[in-house]
């Protein structure tokens, strides 16, 4: 080996040397990726799949689970989910964690909704997480979610997404008379407010009249789910691109679609869980929801929630108090599965290139994700990020290290730094995106092959 192939650190391409065997093990896991991803539009349709898919391979909900079982599912309120392999009942090494999470930026119906303006119906939304709004206009857009009558009945929507299904869209001006409107700048082109979904224009009974598209809408809805609209100040409703993953490029080197932020994490962390084999360590894999408006709530990482889940699981198995729960959890190990921005050759300057993500250059350790001297960031101790390293070499697994943008641009907070309140050691790791938070984001199908390879090798080693 030749001195400078061993002192330099030297980015490779995740791609290169890849044979025969290897190619189609990339390929193949992406397309059972882009399987969930259809499904998993929404947090509680994700929670569901990956409920449904653990139950498969052997896992059992914690309450109907018996002392001699090992894979345990804890369910949170439809919202998020863990799942936890029990190898070491003494949990004096707590556990190894992965924690991704399952909500992404969307529209949301407002409790008061649905209005009639100039002969049309159309729906209020108030937006979930950081979006670019100008992106949301003139797209096919679907709804998904849940309507919960007062005497508790719950009702599944899901319109938009079946070939033959409608589908919704919030328009835009045309641009012939868009002088004024494009001269503003981005977050003002389309404001909150403009975030209006179409949903119809047919007056009740084909009579025209005061409210009378609206009321004929109300009809539909009635009929359809046998709601009113009182019902549906009790619902979860939430608009989001229509439409399946694709692939992308002549090649197919690339998947697109909506929400992988952080989808791509939470799949190749199911995946990782399944096929980790024997491991010492107990394993631990979180699913949450609110990351994207703060992490907040009951299934949020700025919770208790990994509390009540250890807790959950040791009192199964032994004895344990307040203090023996909150020692293996200090004890445990963490990894923060989200994405980072992959370098875009259109917008280059916002990534100091010696540390941003490149495509197709495998996972991303990121240790610092904050910005502007390093401000709400959870910075990973080095003796983690050693052991870390340590764990991808034995497994192969191709990774580069990277920081979201140039120091002082901006930069984007994860889970980490809420669970290192617990005194646990913490790491961010995932693959690069292009696109992020946008209707059609992309990923590296060999970035997205060897996270999940990052993800078992951290659970098997570390
Ligand atoms: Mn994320
Ligand atoms: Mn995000």
């Amino acid at each position: 080996m030749d001195v400078k192939s061993k002192l330099l650190l030297k980015k490779k391409c995740a791609w290169d040397g890849i044979k025969g065997k290897q190619e189609k093990e990339v390929f193949d896991f992406s397309s059972e990726y882009k399987k969930f991803m259809d499904a998993s539009k929404t947090e509680r349709e994700a929670v569901i799949f990956i409920e449904n898919m653990s139950l498969k391979h052997g896992f059992k909900r914690i309450n109907s689970a018996s002392k001699n079982e090992t894979k345990l599912i804890i369910s949170n309120k439809g919202v998020s989910t863990a799942l936890c392999v029990v190898n070491d009942r003494s949990f004096k090494n707590g556990f190894n964690i992965i924690v991704a999470h399952i909500d992404a930026p969307r529209l949301d119906l407002k409790p008061v909704t649905l209005y009639e303006s100039e002969h049309m119906a159309y729906m209020k939304t108030h937006y979930y997480g950081g979006i670019k709004k100008y992106q949301w206009v003139t797209v096919p857009l679907a709804l998904h979610g849940i309507i919960v009558k007062s005497d508790g009945k719950k009702i599944n929507v899901c319109i938009g997404e079946e070939e033959g299904d409608p589908v919704f869209t919030v328009n835009d001006l045309l641009v012939h008379l868009a002088q004024e409107q494009v001269s503003k700048p981005a977050s003002k082109v389309i404001e909150g407010e403009q975030l209006n979904i179409l949903v119809g224009s047919i007056p009740y009974k084909f009579k025209s009249g005061s409210e009378a598209v609206k009321t004929g809408i109300l009809e539909f809805l009635n009929k359809k789910y046998g709601i009113n609209e009182e019902d549906l100040v009790s619902a979860e409703l939430q608009v989001v691109p229509a439409g399946k993953a694709r692939d992308i490029g002549f090649d197919r080197s690339f998947i697109g679609g909506y929400g992988q932020d952080d989808r791509v994490c939470a799949y190749t962390a199911l995946r990782a869980i399944f096929d980790a084999g024997k491991c010492k360590q107990n394993l631990l894999a979180l699913f949450l929801d609110k990351e994207e408006v703060g992490s907040t709530g009951t299934g949020g990482a700025d919770s208790n929630l990994l509390i009540r889940v250890a807790s959950q699981i040791m009192e199964k198995y032994k004895d344990s108090n307040f203090s023996s729960v909150i020692r293996a959890v200090e004890n445990s190990r963490l990894v923060s599965a989200d994405v980072t921005a992959g370098i875009d050759p259109e917008w280059k300057s916002v990534i100091e290139p010696m540390n941003g993500a490149k495509m197709g250059y495998g996972t991303t350790i990121t240790k610092c994700g904050g910005s502007r001297g390093k401000y709400d960031s959870n910075d990973a101790s080095a003796e983690f990020t050693a052991s870390i390293r340590s764990a991808f070499a034995k497994d192969g697994v191709k990774w580069q290290a990277a920081e979201l943008g140039k120091v002082d641009v901006g930069g984007g907070g994860t889970v980490s730094r809420f669970f290192v309140y617990f005194g646990l050691e913490a790491i961010d790791c995932g693959p690069a995106l292009l696109s992020m938070h946008s209707p059609f984001e992309v990923a590296s199908k060999v970035d997205i092959y060897h996270t999940y390879k990052a993800y078992r090798a951290f659970f098997r080693h570390c």
